[in-house]
């Protein structure tokens, strides 16, 4: 058995300090039945926590590093980058690259605005969307994640889901209620929605992939009937590609499917491990932010020199070949699982879209938020607590997905396929 007594002593201390001793929720693998783990430092596909403990990592920060940790190229220009000062409140040659590299890979986006989470992406791409719309209401998919705007913050996934946590306390009734929430992947609510609302909905607003309710993928043709929605109601189609953004493919998930949204959200990939987020789309709602525009949004640290150095190395280095390695290494992961499960009779579900991938310990397909509900997460947490034993580190939920990087060897994936098979036989 792994020894945790540094981290055990450093989470006594942590619980005095900061709510759950953690600085965001899920890090506290409250549903995993376990005390977080302390980490000291991340090479490649591996981290090490405080005692020493080594582990394959497919948390990744929840998505960022898909370089693996600590990556030459980045580590290298961050360190010649913060030399040089590292911010200044002027803008910087770094923003330009950063932002054609965006454009280049997402065209969709034909102005952008870089902020400093995932969270401030969506909520200034909804002030912006009402704001150019002259409308309130929002439509959002139940179990989709967007952070922690009051807007956004009903039936929401990630920790909440995690947490079973109904709407938070402390979003007034008055935000609530310009919400509507829909089951993914159910069209005949969306249209209802249109046929109610459709001339107050300011914006759809959607995960292409969601990766917050563990991976559920959108059904064949329902983002292009979102699109078609959208179009004829005058309601502003936004894609939240915080998770998917430079995961799902080269072209992130709009490229993928084949859907052009009129606004896009991206985080995570985008910072390359430092704190990014990023919203744009069409020139003609963009050029309505200030200070060309009336509707304000702003941020002392955003585009800072060091998080978009980390951003444009991180995803230069993404090439099409990288992510059709990354593709390969899942394709693996997911056959060994799939073997594994049907060898000890494991009920498991796979799903996955690009290099994002969930298993649900579930029989039946997962299409939505009340069939991932439907896994067992007494299984999820039994499994989850053998991995930690087996040197796998995994997200500590059943609502969250799985990340590899290029650093991912077929050594790692292999390892991992020889513990889920060794914890399967022990979990039923
Ligand atoms: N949108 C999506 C789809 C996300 O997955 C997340 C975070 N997991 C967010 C928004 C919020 O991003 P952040 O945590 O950087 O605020």
């Amino acid at each position: 058995m792994k020894e945790f007594k540094r981290s055990s002593n450093a989470y006594k201390k942590a619980v005095d300090l900061m709510p759950g001793g953690v600085n965001s929720p899920v890090r506290a693998f409250t549903s995993v039945e376990m005390d977080p783990i302390f980490m000291e430092k991340g090479s490649g596909s591996k981290l090490y926590d405080v005692d020493g403990n080594e582990y394959i990592d497919y948390v990744l920060s929840f998505g960022p590093l898909i370089l693996g940790h600590a990556d030459e190229k980045v580590t290298e220009s961050l360190k010649q980058v913060t030399a040089n000062g590292t911010s200044f409140g002027a803008p910087t040659e770094i923003e330009n690259q950063l932002a054609e590299l965006v454009k280049e890979r997402v065209p969709s986006i034909e102005m952008l605005r870089m902020v400093n989470s995932g969270t401030e992406a969506t909520m200034s791409a909804l002030r912006v969307a009402r704001g150019y719309t002259g409308r309130d209401k929002i439509l959002k998919f139940e179990g989709n994640y967007h952070g922690h705007g009051d807007s956004l913050l009903i039936k929401a996934g990630s920790g909440v889901a995690t947490l079973g946590l109904p709407d938070s306390p402390g979003v007034p009734e008055s935000i609530a209620q310009n919400t509507i929430t829909v089951p993914y992947n159910d069209l005949e609510s969306v249209r209802y929605v249109f046929e109610e609302f459709g001339d107050d909905l300011a914006a759809v607003i959607i995960e292409p992939v969601s990766g917050n309710m563990g991976v559920v993928p959108p059904n064949e043709g329902f983002l292009q009937d979102l699109r078609q929605l959208t179009d004829d109601n005058g309601t502003v189609l936004i894609f939240d590609e915080v998770m998917t953004g430079f995961r799902v493919g080269y072209h992130s998930a709009q490229g993928h499917f084949g859907v052009t949204p009129d606004m896009t959200c991206l985080g995570k990939v985008i910072g390359g491990g430092l704190p990014v987020g990023a919203y744009g789309g069409k020139r003609e709602i963009m050029e309505r932010v200030a200070p060309v525009g009336d509707i304000y949004q702003a941020g002392t640290l955003s585009g800072n020199p060091l998080a978009m150095t980390a951003g444009y190395e991180t995803i230069s280095a993404m090439t099409k070949d990288a992510y059709a390695t990354i593709n390969r290494k899942v394709d693996r992961l997911i056959e060994g699982y799939q073997q594994a499960a049907e060898k000890h009779g494991v009920p498991l579900t796979v799903n996955r879209a690009g290099s994002m991938v969930g298993f649900f310990f579930a029989d039946e397909p997962v299409t939505n938020f009340e069939t991932a509900n439907q896994s067992d997460l007494a299984m999820f947490t039994r499994y989850f607590q053998g991995m930690v034993q087996e040197g796998i580190y995994l997200p500590p939920s059943q609502f969250e997905g799985l990340f590899l990087s290029v650093k991912h060897s077929d050594e790692d994936i292999e390892k991992t396929i020889e513990a889920a098979e060794k914890v399967f036989s022990t979990i039923k």
